[in-house]
């Protein structure tokens, strides 16, 4: 992969430095390797990996290759609530999802052996519905056998109806996969 650098960060999408790099936001619960994915996509520490859960709640803008900026937004979608109950972080998130003109898609990763949840069916319904365009990454596959895996990506695939990838970041396979993907089709 090309340069890959940290940006900034911002606690809201209309605080971002002004220009029309297309965007692309990435979402994963805690745990589901999204900051392993950052930092194999960049070849370097640049994203945190967890330990301590990030309780600072900022979009973490990253440039790849000067083609499109990779946007993390930490923990959005995965505390159960009900819709009166959504914080001002998820209203920012939500607002961001429908508003802002140069978001093209999200990366949705979760960890290859867990079932899908309602968590992650609500996220890409929203998504789904602002006409964004979708793809999920299933982590951790080098903790499945080749056959286990594939399986895995059709099962899902079948299921969601949106393109979904097996990848590693400890084995560094798979993430080219999705970044050529939205570099094709996205943007
Ligand atoms: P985050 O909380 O979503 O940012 O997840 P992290 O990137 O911090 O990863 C969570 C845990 O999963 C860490 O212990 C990582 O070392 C591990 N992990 C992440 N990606 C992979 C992978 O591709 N393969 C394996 N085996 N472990 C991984």
């Amino acid at each position: 992969m090309g340069r890959v650098r940290f940006v900034q960060s911002a606690s809201r999408w209309d605080q971002f430095p002004d220009g029309k790099m297309p965007q692309v936001a990435i979402a994963g619960r805690s745990n589901s390797g999204k900051s392993s994915f950052i930092n194999c996509l960049a070849n370097q520490k640049i994203a945190k990996v967890s330990g301590t859960p990030g309780k600072t709640r900022l979009l973490n803008i990253f440039d790849v290759e000067q083609r499109f900026w990779l946007v993390d937004m930490p923990g959005y979608g995965y505390a159960a609530r009900s819709h009166s109950e959504r914080g001002d972080w998820e209203k920012m998130i939500e607002d961001y999802l429908v508003n802002c003109e140069n978001l093209k898609g999200l990366i949705l990763l979760m960890d290859i052996r867990r079932k899908w949840s309602e968590d992650e069916s609500v996220l890409l319904d929203f998504c789904a519905a602002q006409g964004l365009k979708i793809v999920v990454g299933l982590t951790k596959g080098d903790k499945l056998s080749r056959s286990k895996w594939k399986s895995q990506v059709l099962l899902m695939e079948k299921e969601l109806g949106v393109p979904c990838f097996a990848l590693s970041s400890l084995k560094n396979w798979g993430i080219r996969d999705i970044i050529g993907l939205v570099l094709r089709e996205w943007i």
